[in-house]
This record gives structure tokens, C-alpha cells and sequence, in this order.
């Protein structure tokens, strides 16, 4: 039977404990898992591409089943160099789903063979989003529930700096 490979996009900026779970699970359904860390969104981006591959790479625990890396353009030609067709979305909360559908729709327009999965969060990780993870974090809140000690202190490191400069 062929390898089943599942390619898991996003921003990750940062990294959460909700993104690790999806991880965790894929691992029991797919023989690798790609974390593909979007370049295109870097204009936003509170961490740079590498910076993001970098967090990910240290937080997700060592497994030759996983590979973290950056990828830039469409993602269904990146698929195609990866010899992928399943993509792997988290959804948390029915306001994921219409741009979720969307993109997925899209996605197979763009190549009929591309299958897009949909996985859930276990219940202490469905309401934490790297955006609210930033939001909290640039106020002086506390993320330790939210995301892995290191990505906590990058975050730290990264608004004191930025509040410094004000
Ligand atoms: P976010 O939407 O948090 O900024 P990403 O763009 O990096 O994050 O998300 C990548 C994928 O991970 C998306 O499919 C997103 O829905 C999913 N995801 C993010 N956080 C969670 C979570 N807590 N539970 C389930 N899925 C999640």
C-alpha cells in the first residue's frame, strides 16, 4: 500500500498547543505529516518564516514521520513537489468552516486530486488561535496554557523588545 502523506499549511505564527494536538493526531492516521509554513502570509507576520519553521521545529518532539518546513506560492504546486494530495485543516469552531470550505473548494478546483481532511481539537485546545495567542501576549497576558514554554518566552523576548522601542 502506498505511504500516506499528509501535508498540514498554515501560518503558525506562532505555533500553539492546538496545532500540536492536530499534529499528534495525524501521526495516528497518516505515515508522515509535512508542516507547511506559509511564506506568503510574511508581510503580517509577527515572527519571520524562519523564525516560525525554527519554533515549530523545537516544539514538535523528535519523529522522523514529521518535517517541518516553509513553502512560498500555491500550495496545490507545492503538493505536486511533494507527491502529497491530502491536506490537513484544523477546525475549531463553525466560523472556521465557511473559509475552510472555501479554501478547499478551491483547492480541488485547482487540482481534482487533492483531498482536503478536517480534524478537531481536542476540548482544552479548540478555542486558542495563534491570533489571540499574539493578542494576549503583546498586552503582557500570561500564554502558558496556550503554547509550549519556548514559543511563550520568543513571544516575550519579542514584545518587550517591540514596547521598548515605543
Ligand atoms: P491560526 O488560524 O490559529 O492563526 P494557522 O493559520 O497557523 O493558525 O492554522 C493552521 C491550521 O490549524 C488551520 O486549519 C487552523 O484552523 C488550524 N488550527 C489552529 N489552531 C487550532 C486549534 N486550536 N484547534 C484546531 N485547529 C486549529
Amino acid at each position: 500500500m502506498a505511504e500516506r502523506t499528509a501535508v498540514y499549511p498554515g501560518s503558525f505564527d506562532p505555533i500553539t498547543y492546538g496545532h500540536l494536538d492536530i499534529i499528534k493526531r495525524a501521526l495516528t492516521m497518516f505515515d508522515h505529516v509535512i508542516v507547511a509554513v506559509a511564506r506568503n502570509y510574511e508581510k503580517q507576520a509577527l515572527f519571520s518564516a524562519e523564525e516560525r519553521v525554527a519554533l515549530v521545529r523545537e516544539v514538535v518532539p523528535p519523529n522522523l514521520h514529521v518535517q517541518v518546513e516553509s513553502f512560498e506560492g500555491l500550495l496545490v504546486e507545492y503538493m505536486k513537489k511533494k507527491k502529497a494530495r491530502i491536506i490537513l485543516r484544523g477546525l475549531r469552531a463553525t466560523s472556521d468552516f465557511d473559509y475552510e470550505y472555501h479554501m478547499a473548494s478551491m483547492n480541488r478546483e485547482l487540482n481534482e486530486w487533492i483531498d482536503t481532511v478536517f480534524m478537531v481539537t481536542g476540548k482544552d485546545y479548540f478555542f486558542i488561535s495563534s491570533r489571540t495567542v499574539r493578542e494576549i501576549a503583546s498586552l503582557g497576558g500570561s500564554v502558558k496554557d496556550l503554547v509550549p514554554e519556548v514559543v511563550a518566552r520568543r513571544l516575550r523576548e519579542r514584545f518587550t523588545t517591540a514596547n521598548s522601542q515605543d
